[in-house]
């Protein structure tokens, strides 16, 4: 038997897409993998029920539809204050997850070394591995998740080709600060790296945070590549569409990268998403409300457990510290609380690159109905009796 490429020894198959598939087997309410459980807004739906009926069922031009294009450009600008060119400055992806591979291929040559901060969302470090690159760590700190700007400091001092930053941020819910993109940034213009950013929770941000694009800071365009998602912002995760925004020079190759490795996104789902991004401000402004209540609501349960957790800034998970509860390490206690608590959530090592055992991460993106069933299940862990029987008996290892 021929043996397959050795570099996929270094990664496993994700873990969250492993938890949605637990949850569905025991029947427990899915707070997993981050996507909702409602629709998306009316006019989008609308739409695509008149895309399917439009002549839209071939290839798209392959880095993107231009109508679909000349409406990102408008919203991007108008939330940047950027000139974005919808013919120099994007390409359009399936999801931020290829942008993200698209980004890691353009900028990476073998054995370039990428930094990324961990705790990490999943795809990063396989990324960087795909890519023929190593990827580096930075540790954001529990329980605030900050970082210590000496240890960035000597991370850039191993001459990385890039350093990815997702913000806000997948798992943690921090939100970076202007200042914190700039200490980035300078050292990122110091060292020659190029910044890419994963940014699909832009407009997931919980006051009194505010989100700060990258690429809007000055003379940072040509150094950052942005990648970003339409899933979150428009409840539409499985469409699959994202994009790369970058300087005419990146774009150029990234272009090349996307045709070879997906040619192009769903053409009817780029058409029918145009709706989406012609929506006025108020509709983010809803958003952020909405997320902002949900977020509230299940805290408020999450409180009630007894359990310490970091409230997120930003995006819509919270690392709940499971120490107290004694298992052996988080898989465990992931598979106990979708198994025995009837609520799923993701190990929290899986975000780490040390091994730390000390999370479970869950997620609130679900209707308030769902948040306080799965609240309630939650509240059990209040019950002390309740609690000490249920993990005996389930074993801790
Ligand atoms: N971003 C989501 C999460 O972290 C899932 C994304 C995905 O599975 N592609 O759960």
């Amino acid at each position: 038997m021929p043996s397959p490429a050795n570099r996929l020894s270094q990664f496993s198959e994700s873990v969250i897409r492993g938890m949605t598939r637990l949850a569905n087997r025991c029947g427990a309410i899915n707070l997993s993998q981050g996507f909702p459980d409602f629709d998306p807004p009316e006019a989008v739906l609308s739409a695509l029920e008149t895309a399917t009926r439009g002549p839209h069922h071939q290839y798209a031009v392959t880095w993107g539809a231009p109508r679909f294009r000349e409406a990102l450009a408008k919203k991007i600008n108008r939330n940047t204050g950027l000139h974005v060119d919808p013919d120099q400055h994007l390409v359009v992806t399936c999801g931020s997850t290829e942008a993200m591979m698209v980004a890691m291929m353009t900028a990476c040559n073998p054995g370039d070394k990428v930094i990324v901060f961990s705790p990490f969302y999943e795809n990063y470090a396989a990324d960087a591995i795909l890519s023929g690159a190593e990827p580096i760590y930075v540790t954001l700190n529990a329980p605030d998740f900050g970082y210590d700007s000496g240890e960035l400091a000597a991370a850039f001092d191993q001459k990385p080709k890039a350093i990815v930053v997702c913000n806000p941020s997948n798992p943690t819910g921090k939100v970076f600060t202007r200042g914190e993109l700039q200490e980035i940034l300078d050292l990122a213009e110091k060292h020659d790296t190029y910044v890419i950013t994963d940014e699909p929770y832009e407009h997931i941000v919980y006051e009194p945070h505010v989100h700060t694009y990258a690429c809007s800071l000055p003379d940072a365009f040509d150094r950052v590549i942005t990648c970003n998602s339409l899933s979150k912002t428009y409840s539409i995760t499985g469409w699959r569409l994202g994009y790369v925004l970058a300087s005419p020079e990146v774009i150029a190759q990234a272009r090349k990268v996307h045709d070879f490795l997906t040619v192009g996104a769903a053409a009817p789902l780029q058409e029918a998403a145009v709706a989406g991004l012609e929506l006025p401000d108020s509709y983010y402004e809803e958003l952020q409300n909405l997320y902002t209540r949900k977020r509230d609501v299940f805290l408020s349960f999450l409180r009630q457990t007894g359990l310490p957790f970091t409230e997120p800034q930003g995006a819509y998970y919270v690392m709940v510290d499971i120490s107290s509860l004694g298992f052996a390490d988080d898989s465990r206690a992931a598979e106990w609380f979708a198994r025995e608590v009837g609520v799923a959530g993701v190990p929290g090592s899986s975000f780490f690159r040390d091994p730390e055992h000390r999370f479970v991460r869950f997620h609130f993106a679900k209707k308030e109905e769902t948040l306080r069933a799965a609240g309630e299940k939650l509240l059990r862990l209040a019950d002390e009796a309740w609690l000490k029987e249920s993990i005996e008996t389930f074993g801790r290892e």
